[in-house]
């Protein structure tokens, strides 16, 4: 999301003590406005604006007691932004505040789960699918592919490819027409081989656009989908609510995919998505490589969206590798806002032992962009960050004294003599002063909207 809304919600944080009624309008105004330019639908922008706003008028018309209110005005910038993600994290729940919510599809062992791929020509169908079948073959699902789509040259080809390489067995045809016919035989087929994930991928296009949803229609009174999966590239912006409503009005969409989010999308399309079809989203799509798919979690997607990073993924990657009790001990830290240069020292060195560095490094919040690029050559700079604080004081790591006035003696000296134990210029020292001035930042930011601790998790 832009920059634009992380502004306005920073002009909550420094101005929190003396938000009055006006400044909310002109903060909710600003957040509504990013939120379109992020790509999110008009009319959700608007109910959005709208629930926020009567959830904090709310909030300070119960405070009778003038004392109170008082307190409560102080926290007004914390009340919005927190109203501000749990609206977004319910509009994107399935049976959360989404009018009619489906409960997400969930697979069946044992017996045949016909999965029916929708979406535009170039939406990502066939590469999901690729990816999708991947998921399911390496968590034990007996799985096979049907090539429904008739309708592009080499459409056949491609998904004989992908299952070449993922050893998923598929059904096609040169020959035959009819989409129809194809998804039929397939799916009766593996039906009878037994097979326990069929999913069947579709053409998205046809010379007209009514014939598309009638063709639609066909193949799914033919195969009787268990689930119809509508797969949406991110990068269509604002155009995705009346695609996707227009193929749930043709069909009984049960899941969402958002596909491409590794490029500009904004991301407010999957908001559109799932408000035009009622249906949660499964996956997001990241990339062109069969593992470039990630389970859908609303809570991180929102504090991607706003811009806090990442963290719960963050924390599930760290958690897998750490003793749960430190990590549990960092989180309430991290709840109160604290972030200090020992707590980063030990970050860092999990991400050391976590392997695909790139990937990770994009989950950490307030990660500058010069530290993201090729894996090798991030993992050195970590490396080298951690051989400077390495050479630290225990006083310095724990945030006790002061490393980051300017111009400073005390502070330079102790600057150079940490430069000098690591073997590294004093500038480089600086540098990763403000790296953990924006990790700190960054975390008394979600500390504060409620985004890590234990809250967070029970919202989950
Ligand atoms: P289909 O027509 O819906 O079957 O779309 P394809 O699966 O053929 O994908 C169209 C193009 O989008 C291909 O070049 C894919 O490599 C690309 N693509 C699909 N998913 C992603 C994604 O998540 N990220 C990126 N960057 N490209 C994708
Ligand atoms: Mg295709």
């Amino acid at each position: 999301l832009g920059g634009k809304l992380r502004d306005s919600l920073r002009k909550l944080q420094t101005g929190g003590h003396d938000v009055t009624k006006a400044q909310l309008q002109q903060i909710l105004n600003e957040i509504a406005r990013a939120l379109m330019e992020a790509d999110v639908n008009v009319k959700l922008v608007m109910t959005l604006r709208d629930k926020v706003q009567s959830k904090v008028e709310h909030l300070l018309r119960n405070e009778e007691d003038e004392e109170v209110t008082r307190r409560h005005s102080s926290n007004l910038s914390k009340t919005v932004q927190r109203a501000v993600v749990d609206e977004l994290v319910a509009l994107l729940s399935p049976g959360g505040d989404v009018k009619g919510a489906k409960k997400v599809y969930t697979m069946k062992r044992g017996k045949p789960n016909v999965i029916l791929f929708l979406g535009l020509q170039g939406a990502g169908k066939t590469t999901t699918i690729a990816k999708f079948a991947n998921y399911y073959q390496r968590r034990g699902w007996k799985t096979a592919m049907v090539c429904a789509d008739t309708f592009r040259a080499g459409a056949f080809d491609q998904l004989k490819q992908n299952s070449t390489k993922l050893r998923v067995p598929f059904y096609g045809s040169y020959t035959e027409a009819d989409p129809v016919i194809i998804a039929e035989k397939g799916v009766n087929q593996f039906i009878k081989e037994r097979y326990e994930v069929i999913i069947v991928d579709t053409s998205g296009r046809h010379r007209q656009e009514e014939a598309l949803f009638e063709e639609m229609q066909e193949i799914a009174a033919a195969v009787q989908p268990d689930n119809c999966v509508l797969v949406v590239d991110a990068t269509q912006g604002q155009a995705v609510y009346d695609q996707a409503l227009a193929f749930h009005n043709a069909v009984d969409v049960g899941s969402v995919i958002i596909t491409k989010l590794d490029g500009h999308a904004k991301g407010g399309g999957a908001l559109s998505a799932v408000s035009a079809t009622k249906s949660p989203i499964i996956f997001l799509g990241s990339g062109e490589h069969f593992d470039d798919l990630e389970p859908f979690n609303a809570q991180s997607f929102v504090s991607k969206l706003l811009g806090f990073g990442d963290i719960r993924g963050l924390m599930d990657a760290m958690n897998s590798v750490s003793d749960g009790k430190s990590q549990e001990e960092l989180m309430k830290k991290m709840s109160r806002g604290e972030f200090t240069l020992r707590d980063m020292y030990n970050q860092f060195s999990k991400v050391m032992n976590l392997g695909p560095m790139n990937k990770l490094m994009g989950m950490i919040p307030g990660m500058p962009d010069y530290l993201m690029p090729q894996g090798e050559e991030s993992t050195h700079r970590l490396r080298k960050f951690m051989v400077m604080m390495d050479s630290m004081s225990n006083a310095e790591l724990d945030g006790k004294v002061d490393l980051r006035t300017k111009y400073d003696p005390q502070v330079e000296k102790r600057i150079r003599r940490i430069a000098a134990g690591s073997g590294c210029h004093p500038n480089e020292v600086k540098m990763l002063l403000v790296v953990h001035k924006q990790f700190e930042g960054m975390v008394s930011k979600m500390g504060k909207s409620g985004m890590v601790g234990k809250n967070a998790q029970a919202r989950q």
